[in-house]
């Protein structure tokens, strides 16, 4: 138990499992963008708060230079009339609101650079010379945002207007004096650190969220899967032997469908196994409980005549040889087995080969005065495995006289093109019913059970005769008139390897 969910455990970190591939898909879409959304929203903030006090700022700062600039204050700043210290307290006194309201420093800086005041009187009477004042000397204003230490800075320049001695219609700018200002920005930061840990209590309500959507997601959306897994199981199990039935998606019928199918197949498979071992059983029965009867009758019986002894020996005799033959198609048939396909192609004359495999039959078919008609419309060179096709040969033509009339025919006749020859065993037999047509080639079918044991059958003969000529990619095909006559045509690939390639 623990090692199913240790090796569970290391299949879903690896992102094995669809499960844990569903899980991580909805936590990623889930997540990530809150995040991202977070931080696009705090760091906007930032931006655009540090610019609008920086705005607010400098549009005050502007209002006070104008006041300096009517006040004389940078040329006034030493004198100590009543008139000009009143003027210089009105506009001290707006110089420490707008510092006291932003928390800040205001330094007011003459053209000697001579700090003139300073809102923290700390500097006044000291110089400074430092580039932002130059620069705004020059008349580049300076901004200056330091989110570390917490503050904004910024240059603001004294504009005074004037009209030149040669020129006096006219008016220009001129800066006297600076305005070097830094406000806290510690109201953004603290704003910030709000937003943050807000965005971030509302960001963990939705991971949570998030992952427990993904975890019951995750196990539902793989649920069906997993009941396909369950369903196989109990049928390879054995508890149901039915077929089963997953029809949450498409893609679980598709591989249930897979699945009945294959048990279709196999339990075919074992079904026809069954009938044939039932099948081979009395087959090979049915000689021996002959040959007892035929023992138990001579043992039972008392002075026997030497007769009688040797007739049922005979009869003994002939039946061993039954059951000689059956065992012999059968390995035959067994050696065939597809999956023990092992060819022995060779370079062989089908006529040679048909004229002496006719050779060997002729006698039988003297016997049932049947005529054996070999006709050969052209010399044949096949690349073929010589033992099976001899099968071929002999079971058709050896049923062609079996199943015969007296005085009936048998006509062989080979013929070729450039890719198949084929051989058409032909005769004036009792012919096959069309109804056991689609049979005849299945194992131990026979037409005439009785007929058939009666002329040595096995019911064996077509069944090899149709696997040798498949293993050769060849076709047999039969048409039959019952009381006419029958015709087995076989058309095998001249060469072998060849059509291998072809089959390819
Ligand atoms: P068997 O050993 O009984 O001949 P086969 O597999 O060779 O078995 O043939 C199956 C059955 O097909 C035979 O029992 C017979 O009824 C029928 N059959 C085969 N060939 C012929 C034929 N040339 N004429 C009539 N019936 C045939």
């Amino acid at each position: 138990m623990l090692t199913k969910i240790k090796e569970y455990l290391y299949q879903f970190i690896r992102l094995h499992s669809l499960r844990s591939r569903i899980f991580v898909i909805i936590l990623l879409i889930g997540i990530f963008p809150g995040i991202l959304m977070r931080y696009a929203i705090v760091e906007n903030y930032e931006e655009r708060a540090v610019q609008l006090r920086q705005e607010t700022v400098q549009d005050q700062l502007t209002t006070i230079a104008d006041h300096l600039v009517t006040n004389n204050y940078l040329e006034n700043y030493q004198l100590t009339d009543q008139q000009t210290i009143a003027n210089k307290n009105v506009i001290d006194t707006e110089l420490e609101m707008l510092s006291g309201m932003n928390d800040g420093r205001i330094l007011i800086i003459n053209s000697n650079f001579n700090i003139i005041r300073d809102t923290y009187n700390l500097s006044e009477g000291k110089t400074i010379i430092s580039e932002e004042v130059i620069k705004c000397f020059q008349g580049e204003r300076l901004f200056n945002y330091d989110d570390r230490n917490g503050y904004i800075e910024m240059t603001t320049p004294i504009i005074y207007t004037v009209h030149p001695e040669d020129a006096p219609e006219e008016s220009v700018s001129v800066i006297r004096g600076v305005m070097l200002t830094s406000v806290s920005s510690d109201s953004i930061t603290e704003t910030m650190a709000l937003l943050y840990r807000q965005s971030l209590i509302i960001e963990m309500i939705v991971i949570m969220v998030v992952v427990s959507l993904a975890l019951i997601l995750s196990y539902a959306l793989t649920r069906p899967f997993i009941k396909v897994t369950e369903a196989i199981n109990e049928v390879k199990e054995g508890y149901s032997d039915e077929a089963i039935s997953v029809p949450e998606y498409v893609e679980t019928v598709h591989i249930i469908d897979a699945f009945n199918q294959l048990l279709r197949s196999k339990r075919v498979l074992d079904d026809s196994r069954q009938e044939f071992v039932a099948n081979v059983s009395h087959e090979l029965k049915t000689p021996m409980a002959s040959m007892k009867v035929l023992a138990d009758s001579l043992i039972t019986q008392e002075n026997v005549p030497v007769e009688l002894y040797r007739e049922f020996m005979e009869d003994i005799v002939s039946e061993i040889d039954r059951e000689n033959k059956i065992i012999t198609d059968l390995l035959a048939l067994v050696k065939m087995d597809k999956k023990l396909q092992i060819m022995d192609i060779n370079y062989v004359n089908i006529n040679e080969l048909t004229e002496l495999i006719l050779k060997r039959l002729r006698p039988i078919a003297r016997k049932r005065d049947v005529e054996v008609v070999f006709e050969s419309n052209r010399e044949v060179l096949a690349e073929v495995d010589e033992v099976k096709l001899t099968l071929v040969i002999s079971n058709l033509v050896e049923n062609a006289i079996k199943y015969n009339k007296e005085h009936g025919w048998v006509k062989v006749v080979l013929d070729a093109d450039h890719q198949f020859f084929t051989l058409k065993v032909s005769d004036s037999g009792i012919g096959i019913p069309e109804e056991a047509l689609p049979q005849i080639y299945e194992r131990f079918y026979r037409v005439d059970k009785s007929h058939s044991r009666e002329i040595g059958g096995t019911g064996l003969g077509l069944a090899i005769a149709k696997n040798a000529v498949l293993m050769h990619r060849g076709t047999i095909t039969v048409t039959s008139t019952e009381g006419v006559g029958t015709s087995f045509v076989v058309k095998i690939p001249i060469n072998y390897i060849l059509s291998k390639g072809n089959e390819k």
